[in-house]
């Protein structure tokens, strides 16, 4: 299966990551991606990119070489009512919105508890990718999370890094199996994304292509594997508006 688009990636502006977004496009182009994504951490957690850094992406490109650029950002869940680091402005300035749970930021409750804050996070329609729901420290119910994607049109990642031998999330590899099934069983379409934190990373899927074989996953549910897939994912922006 090739894949088109690489949405999750971090650059130095995370601060935990070691490139720059020159140089993870640099290596978005060398892969032959058709679109490359920039999605920094939100500022709540430590390190985490300005706000005003969000809202400023018209200043960047919206094509190099080619190659679509399109700048988004990962925001993150701060409690179970699922409260976020996500303003009315950056809603209105990103192409794109990745939302993911990260410990300790938030403290997961129940295996409901947290099933119920995805959801009630899905209900917002520019939110489109809900970012690694895969550890097990922030256990899930795949059939209900799965089942309410589907219905929200909101697109489960499939996280690269999650699946690496150096990846710190707990049980990625049984939860994503599970994420899956239900994903098959109900239609709900998966982005795949390497979650890369120096350049060489950008595009890599090696992981998660070896799985979604493994399970015999259907193609057309993975919306990076046409570069039209892009439209499940992307939101109406400043800078998308005149990109297709
Ligand atoms: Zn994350
Ligand atoms: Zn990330």
């Amino acid at each position: 299966m090739k894949l088109y688009f690489d949405l999750h990636t971090h650059s130095i502006m995370s601060t935990h990551a070691y490139s720059t977004i020159e140089e993870n496009i640099k290596a978005a182009l060398e892969k032959g991606l058709y679109a490359y994504g920039i999605s920094d951490h939100s500022y709540m957690i430590k390190g985490g990119a300005n706000e005003v850094y969000f809202r400023n992406f018209k200043a960047v490109p919206t094509e190099i070489n080619g190659m679509k650029i399109l700048t988004g950002a990962e925001i993150n869940i701060l409690d179970l009512d699922g409260e976020m680091d996500l303003t009315e402005k950056m809603e209105d300035a990103l192409d794109f919105i990745i939302v993911s749970a990260h410990t300790p930021l938030l403290t997961p409750g129940t295996k409901e508890e947290n099933t119920e804050c995805y959801i009630k996070i899905m209900q917002n329609p520019r939110i489109k990718i809900i970012g690694h729901p895969d550890d097990s420290r922030v256990e899930v119910d795949y059939e209900r999370l799965a089942k309410e994607a589907k219905r929200t049109e909101t697109v489960l990642e499939l996280n690269n890094s999650s699946l690496t031998p150096l990846g710190h999330r707990i049980n990625a590899r049984e939860n994503i199996s599970e994420m899956l099934k239900y994903a098959e069983k109900f239609g709900t379409r998966i982005v795949v994304n390497s979650d890369a934190h120096f350049s060489t990373d950008v595009g890599n899927f090696q992981y998660a292509l070896e799985i979604l074989k493994e399970c015999n996953f259907p193609e057309e549910l993975v919306v990076n594997s046409c570069p039209d897939g892009l439209k499940y994912v992307i939101n109406e922006s400043e800078r998308t508006i005149n990109m297709f």
